[in-house]
């Protein structure tokens, strides 16, 4: 039998991806590397799959599976490629662990398979709990499985739950950097670039995630998330500017009592403890030193001006597909964006008028999200038409 953990990483070739590479290479003994996944980076995927060996690899662009197959022709790892690769290849026996790091809505359906496969899931993919937190939640507790956050927010507020289990949460505070508009007017964001809303102050991530960040839409993102992740109510859940970004984020308890975790911003913590917990593994990352930052900071993030915040507490409330919607609408809007074919602010715009006009389906089913996503998306879509 073997006793190291096996892991399968969806999005091997993204920022997540690579970092979860590097946590792995550091613990040959615990881990093993069974699946690496890439959307259209061959290149990458085949350097990875030389370099660490997998069982097998996926490349969801099958224009370039050959080029795949050619690459790793006398290797002994199995080359596959299509959306539905990627939802069986997470149910092979080797696989114990699931790090799914793909981006946005294309990560629900392998999410899906994982969990029937009653596999642990290691979850950067925010957007999985987004679209359909209540179908997921759901579904990992008849499956009995557990989700453990990667995102650095979310893997704070689960660290201050170790060993608090029989103890409710009263409140949690996500921080937010802010990202580069921080302090930013209405009028001044009329003509930001895409260059300065790629520039983030703290963390290095994919485009994606990085505007998301700017418009403070992730942070939104990860409302929603912390609601599924922590079974939390909207008024449980408040948001603090930390423009350091050492505070991860904060639980308070029913006596008042508030924890934080803290750290230097480093991705690659947050990856390791949901593949190694409850252990701590040993690492050399660089350690934090209260003098290097003699002032941690906090205000209250303007709401008014980055409306995407308040939309996610909107749909919050609505339930059913409201954030499906929300989500696929900004997947499309900062999609044209990064194109640059709608202005920053337009994306809070068309993600509010999509909001508005989506219907929304309570309870809903797999097909309803599924719906939900693509009528969102063409409306979205429309409407850039139209900018
Ligand atoms: P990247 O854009 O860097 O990487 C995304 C990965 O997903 C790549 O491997 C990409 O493949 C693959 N991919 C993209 N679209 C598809 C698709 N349609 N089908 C199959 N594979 C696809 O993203 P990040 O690593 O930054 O983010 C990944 C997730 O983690 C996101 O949900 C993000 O919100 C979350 N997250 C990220 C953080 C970070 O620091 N980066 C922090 C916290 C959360 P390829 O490049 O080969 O096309
Ligand atoms: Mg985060």
């Amino acid at each position: 039998m073997n006793s190291k953990k096996g892991i399968a990483i969806l999005g091997s070739t993204g920022s997540i991806g690579t970092q979860a590479l590097e946590v792995l290479e550091s613990y040959p003994d615990y881990f093993d590397l069974q699946v690496l996944t890439a959307g259209k980076n061959a290149d990458l995927l085949i350097e990875q799959a030389l370099k660490y060996h997998p069982n097998s690899v996926v490349i969801s662009d099958e224009s370039l599976y050959q080029k795949v197959k050619d690459a790793l022709w006398n290797q002994d790892i199995h080359v596959y490629a299509g959306e539905q690769a990627l939802c069986q290849v997470v149910e092979s026996n080797e696989v114990d662990t699931v790090l799914t790091a793909l981006v946005g809505y294309a990560g629900l359906k392998p999410t899906i398979h994982a969990i029937e496969a009653g596999k642990t899931i290691a979850l950067a993919n925010k957007e999985t709990l987004v679209v359909a937190g209540e179908l997921i939640t759901k579904l990992a507790k008849e499956k009995g499985v557990n989700i453990y956050p990667v995102d650095s927010e979310h893997s704070a507020i689960f660290q201050c739950l170790v060993g608090e289990f029989q103890n409710p949460i009263e409140k949690i505070y996500l921080t937010a950097s802010g990202g580069p508009f921080r302090g930013f007017t209405h009028d001044q964001l009329k003509s930001v670039s895409l260059a300065q809303a790629l520039k983030h102050p703290n963390w290095s991530m994919g485009a994606k995630i990085t505007i998301d960040s700017a418009s403070l839409m992730n942070k939104g993102l990860e409302v929603i998330e912390a609601k599924w992740l922590f079974g939390l109510q909207t008024n449980q859940i408040d948001v603090i500017v930390h423009p350091q970004s050492i505070v991860h984020s904060l639980v308070q308890f029913e006596d008042g009592s508030m924890k934080a975790q803290m750290g230097l911003p480093d991705m690659k913590l947050p990856i390791q403890f949901a593949l190694t917990f409850p252990k701590r593994l040993p690492t050399n990352f660089p350690r934090f030193n209260f003098l290097d930052y003699p002032q941690l900071t906090f205000e209250a993030p303007d709401r008014n001006v980055f409306k995407n915040l308040d939309l996610a507490f909107k749909v919050m409330d609505l339930q059913g597909t409201a954030a499906c919607s929300l989500n696929a609408a900004n997947e499309v809007a900062v999609d044209a964006f990064l194109q640059e074919k709608i202005s920053f602010l337009e994306i809070a715009e068309i993600n509010e008028a999509v909001v508005e006009s989506a219907s929304n389906f309570l309870s809903p089913s797999y097909e309803q999200y599924v719906l939900a996503d693509q009528l969102a998306r063409e409306k979205a879509r429309e409407l850039i038409q139209k900018a």
